[in-house]
């Protein structure tokens, strides 16, 4: 039951639309929490129709896979009677796979399983017009209900951890610490597996301009928490602006190779990124001082679920081999090499423009 006396009289008022009840239940935990005030839940599109005309709430987070009316039908809806209407998507569906629904006024998308701060501050920033994507292929049947039924709890788990650390006593934190690690690590694995499996489906996709250094900066961004735990020292060198025609997934190999040199640099490490440009193409390098890479080893990293025991580092074996299929869709190459001053080079060299095949 919602009680709407829960927030102050100028707190936001909340719509959420979610057919998963514990789902539902969590959003609104996290909502009071927060000081927003929730109006109403609704477990499909028509009710959630209902409860917008009777609330007119300022934010609505709408869940997208439910039975009958779905969620991009409902929000299709609401934005046809009030095109003011504040919606915020809640789906396991990626941004790509949702575009659509950008043009018709959804402010933004969250995916889950979410991270309550990325949540909040997506909410906070509702204004600001989403970002262009392409589509991709939607991926098989098994790999979906993997995403939806799968992610949904798992994210759920993680998220309860989470709200469990808040008041849990010191006898009790590494247990819950230990839940919260290993949902999480299921997450990474469904997410890469997933990835990877979209991936190799692929045979055609949009190209558009694409800015490397812009690409490699919001990386550098997402992982800067990391960087700053481990006291890392990037020396970024690429000049702004470094175009290629490529498809929108080459975001997804410089992030993974930028978050293994994070991952595989040791505390007070440095990573050095740079690139040179020839008539071709850009060849991209990533520098750590990591371990390295022996030189047995070298092919078959880039293989899936090859990985080389490395005492605690945690990863899914896959990235690499996410990285290799994007490069390979470009008609690219990428290997690694040794750093003079140890650890290792990884570079990426992909063609100016795609070449026809
Ligand atoms: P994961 O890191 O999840 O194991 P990846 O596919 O990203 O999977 O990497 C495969 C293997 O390649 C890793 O297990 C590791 O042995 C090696 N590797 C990747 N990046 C680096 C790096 N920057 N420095 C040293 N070894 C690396």
């Amino acid at each position: 039951m919602v009680k709407e006396e829960d927030a102050g009289e100028g707190s936001l008022r909340v719509l959420i639309v979610e057919d998963d009840e514990e789902a539902a239940e969590l959003l609104e935990s996290l909502f009071k929490r927060q000081g927003y005030r929730v109006v109403g839940r609704a477990s499909s599109g028509e009710e959630a129709l209902e409860k917008y005309r009777e609330h007119r709430p300022d934010i609505v987070t709408m869940d997208i896979m439910m039975p009958a009316m779905d969620g991009r039908e409902c929000a299709r809806r609401i934005l046809e009677e009030d095109d003011k209407a504040n919606i915020v998507v809640v789906s396991v569906l990626g941004r790509e796979e949702l575009q659509p629904l950008s043009s018709l006024g959804v402010k933004a998308f969250v995916k889950k399983p979410f991270e309550v701060e990325e949540l909040f501050s997506t909410l906070a920033k509702t204004a600001r017009p989403p970002r262009r994507s392409v589509a991709t292929s939607p991926g098989s049947l098994f790999i979906d209900i993997l995403r939806h039924d799968a992610l949904n709890p798992l994210g759920l788990i993680k998220n309860f951890a989470d709200m469990l650390l808040d008041d849990a006593p010191d006898s009790m934190r590494q247990e819950i610490e230990a839940i919260r690690r290993n949902a999480d690590r299921v997450i990474e694995l469904i997410e890469d597996a997933s990835t990877l499996a979209k991936l190799n489906e692929l045979t055609d996709f949009e190209v558009v301009k694409v800015d490397v250094s812009a690409l490699v900066g919001k990386a550098l961004v997402e992982l800067g928490s990391e960087i700053k735990r481990k006291g890392i020292i990037v020396d970024n060198r690429l000049e702004d602006r470094l175009f290629l025609e490529a498809g929108t997934m080459v975001e997804n190999a410089f992030h993974q190779l930028l978050s293994n040199a994070v991952k595989y640099s040791p505390e007070g490490g440095r990573i050095v990124i740079s690139a040179e440009q020839d008539g071709h193409g850009l060849l991209l390098s990533i520098a750590d001082s990591g371990p390295g890479v022996k030189e047995e080893y070298r092919k078959a990293i880039f293989e899936r679920l090859e990985r080389v025991k490395k005492r605690g580092v945690r990863g899914t074996g896959l990235g690499l081999a996410i990285v290799k299929r994007v490069v390979e869709l470009h008609k690219g190459r990428v290997w690694v090499e040794d750093n003079p001053g140890g650890g290792s080079v990884f570079k990426v060299w992909l063609p100016r423009r795609r070449l026809e095949r």
